[in-house]
């Protein structure tokens, strides 16, 4: 709430009726002002106010009377503007009338010349006086021209007239204009507020709407939230209240902080500028007084009151003061409640009363702000446990995943340590990895990356069981292990790990943990348990996918690319040698006699032997190369960056290697060899198919000429060149 100042207008002071002889002489000095000016107008139709020099007595009186008469006007409407009393057509006329008089008087004395001041003068008086004065005025004007033109003047009159219309009418209109146009810019401020506040209230009640589709909030919770909005300016209400009724000079609200030494403003009501905005002592002058007894206090000093702290120094002098402790059920001292005049005029048994009432009702609306500050929270810890929930949800790959396993923990909590394990199991042992984790560990290691076998650390233990752990405090613990003996994450004080459950499988676990004791509350578990839960669904689904991906671009039984996949990467690999003038080479292989194998140690051997053969590609390969099962038993090696010479030197060496290779197979160990075809961009050809065709043909002139071997296009050229023809 801000502390705000405001004067509440004073009411009129009425004076008891009588004859007396004041009063007599006020109703006479009323009349001077319309008197002066009627004396002055007459005396100007005379012909009179001729010459500076040659003023008659009369003339000089009736000038001071209209000085007095104008002095007195003027001491009249600021008089009747500071009361806040409304002005009289009477009192515009004779302010008005009086500047008038003085204008003419100007012109009768200066010459006709200065006749356009007499303009001006009526325009200023036609915008600002009220509509009925200021059309008497100019009617006045033109009336008294006519007395002094006519019938001689007739023009002298007319051009008067319509200059002294037309000054007003433009004048008017201008100044109406822009005071039209500031009128509207306020309303627009105004309207603008307004619906900035339409605007606030509405979030609120959009968020409690929105939030009916989660059970978790009820709905006597929005009622509370538009019904604190409106309790929300109940300190500020009440407190315009005692101003108007106790007529203080500074009612405000005073509240201690937590650790009882300090007093703080929290809301006034006030005429001062000088109201304390800052912390000052709870432990001095008149509140350290009433703080200690807590019980309301009143007291009053014609010469001012000392110990007065609620004012900065060289604030004004309180006369009087009352004040009231702000007590919570209990007894329970929460703040002060004042009120203090500048005049020694004590307050009452009754304002003392008026005040803990107050005091009462501003202890309410604090109470209303504390709970509403407590549901608001609250909302954003669930607004951001939703966006956590929906990160997890939008993760793609399990890295994403995890990363954002870790994110969404520390939005929901305050962590200092956290950690995603998984489990694998290879040949029925199972063990546990850490594939993410954040914080610093005691030792300062990165654990990312980390497998530890099962054991009885926390983590396993989670896993086995597949419930939270641990179940009692961390400092109860007398070692805590939550990876392995190898791995130990020290100073944590608080500590929880999650399973990470996917339908009936486990598949890791979360680990949070803070350097604070009891670091979670309720909540906060609750909702780590259910980011557990997603990103248990998360993981699943990105492990799948990414399953389902290399299902789809790689080969079941070799687990080389597949032909599909095979063929799009050549292509890009192509597109890049062409654009950059590079070369590139490819080798088709086949086994050779792989049917007898077949025939003779059955197709399970086969794919056995065809496994080795492919392991053998890939590890010959360098990883820039594209290794990929063409066919059957054909396979073929994309080589970027490589001409025929580099290509042949592979193609040898692996046709070496698979040479001098002993499969092992379920039907013994077993040789096979392998017959390779290489062609290369750009000589070979610049084309995929070109390529492909001349690997395939240099790959059958091996075949012809005795098998187990390589020929590149050159070699098939030379030793052949009917076939060379065919590009
Ligand atoms: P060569 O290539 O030396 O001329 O003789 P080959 O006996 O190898 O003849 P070819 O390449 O035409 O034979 C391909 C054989 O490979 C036919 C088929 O039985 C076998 N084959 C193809 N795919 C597979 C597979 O996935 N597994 C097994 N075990 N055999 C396969
Ligand atoms: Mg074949
Ligand atoms: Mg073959």
């Amino acid at each position: 709430m801000t502390p705000s100042t405001s004067m509440p207008p004073r009411a009129r002071v009425l004076r008891p009726m009588g004859f007396t002889p004041g009063r007599w002489l006020q109703s006479g000095l009323r009349l001077v002002p319309g008197l002066s000016v009627l004396l002055v107008f007459g005396l100007l139709a005379r012909g009179r106010f001729a010459e500076l020099g040659a003023l008659g007595w009369g003339e000089a009186a009736a000038l001071g009377a209209l000085l007095a008469g104008g002095a007195l006007s003027i001491v009249r409407r600021i008089r009747r503007t500071m009361s806040g009393a409304a002005i009289l057509l009477r009192d515009e006329l004779e302010f008005g009338g009086t500047l008038l008089a003085a204008a003419y008087v100007a012109v009768a004395l200066g010459g006709e010349l200065l006749f356009p001041v007499v303009y001006v003068l009526m325009a200023f008086l036609v915008t600002f006086l009220s509509r009925p004065a200021g059309a008497t005025l100019l009617g006045a004007a033109v009336l008294f021209d006519a007395l002094i033109t006519l019938p001689d003047r007739w023009g002298v009159f007319l051009v008067r007239t319509a200059f002294l219309g037309l000054f007003s009418a433009l004048y008017h209109a201008v100044l109406s204009a822009r005071l039209a146009a500031a009128r509207r810019a306020e309303e627009d401020a105004v309207k603008n507020k307004i619906r900035e506040i339409e605007e606030r209230a509405r979030t609120f009640r959009l968020v409690s709407s929105g939030a009916d589709s989660f059970p978790g909030i009820k709905d006597h919770e929005k009622w509370l939230v538009a019904a604190v909005k409106e309790i929300e300016g109940a300190t500020g209400s009440v407190l315009e209240v005692a101003e108007t009724v106790l007529k203080s000079h500074t009612v405000g609200v005073f509240m201690l902080a937590s650790d009882d030494r300090s007093l703080k403003l929290h809301d006034c009501r006030s005429t001062s500028e000088q109201v304390q905005r800052e912390r000052f002592s709870a432990g001095e002058g008149i509140f350290g007084a009433l703080l200690k007894r807590g019980v309301p206090l009143r007291m009053a000093s014609a010469s001012g009151l000392k110990g007065v702290t609620h004012y900065e120094p060289g604030g004004p002098a309180v006369k009087a003061i009352v004040a009231v402790p702000i007590l919570e059920g209990g007894g329970l001292v929460r703040g002060v409640l004042v009120a203090d005049r500048l005049e020694a005029r004590e307050f009452s048994e009754d304002d003392e009363k008026l005040l803990q009432v107050i005091a009462g009702e501003v202890l309410r609306a604090i109470e209303v702000e504390r709970v509403m500050s407590y549901i608001r929270r609250s909302r954003d810890e669930k607004d951001r446990f939703f966006r956590a929930i929906e990160e997890l949800n939008r993760a793609g790959s399990p890295e994403q995943v995890f990363l954002a396993v870790l994110e969404s923990a520390r939005q929901v909590a305050p962590l200092d340590f956290c950690a995603v394990t998984l489990v694998s199991e290879q040949n029925n042992q199972r063990a546990h990895r850490i594939v993410r984790m954040s914080g610093v560990t005691s030792t300062g290691r990165a654990l990312e990356g980390r497998t530890f076998p099962d054991n009885n650390g926390l983590v396993a233990n989670v896993v086995r069981y597949g419930a939270p752990l641990p179940g009692r405090d961390v400092g109860a613990m007398d070692r805590q292990i939550i990876f392995d003996d190898d791995t130990q994450i020290r100073g944590l004080q608080s500590l929880k790990i999650f399973p990470l459950v996917a339908g009936s499988r486990i598949l890791g676990t979360v680990v949070a943990g803070s350097r604070k004791k009891a670091a979670f509350d309720s909540d906060e578990l609750r909702m780590l348990e259910v980011i557990a839960i997603q990103a248990a669904q998360a993981v699943l689904r990105a492990q799948l996918y990414e399953q389902m991906e290399r299902m789809a671009t790689t080969d079941g039984l070799t687990g080389l690319t597949n032909h599909r996949t095979f063929q799009s990467r050549f292509d890009e690999a192509l597109a890049t040698a062409r654009r950059y003038g590079r070369k590139l080479s490819l080798i088709l292989t086949d086994v050779d006699h792989f049917k007898s194998v077949n025939d003779t140690y059955g197709h399970p051997t086969g794919d056995q032997v065809l496994r080795g053969v492919a392991r053998i590609l890939k590890e010959t390969a360098r990883d820039t190369d594209v290794v990929a099962r063409y066919g059957g038993e054909e396979f073929a090696i994309v080589m970027p960056e490589t001409d025929a010479k580099g290509a042949l030197v592979i193609a040898e060496r692996i046709r070496e290697r698979v040479m001098q290779e002993l499969f092992q197979t379920e039907q013994g160990p077993l040789k096979v060899t392998l017959s390779l075809g290489v062609a290369t961009c750009p000589e070979s050809s610049q084309e995929k198919q070109g390529l492909i065709e001349l690997a395939d043909q240099c790959l059958y002139f091996a075949k012809r000429h005795g098998r187990n071997q390589s020929v590149t296009v050159a070699q098939m050229q030379a030793k052949a060149p009917r076939v060379a023809g065919a590009e």
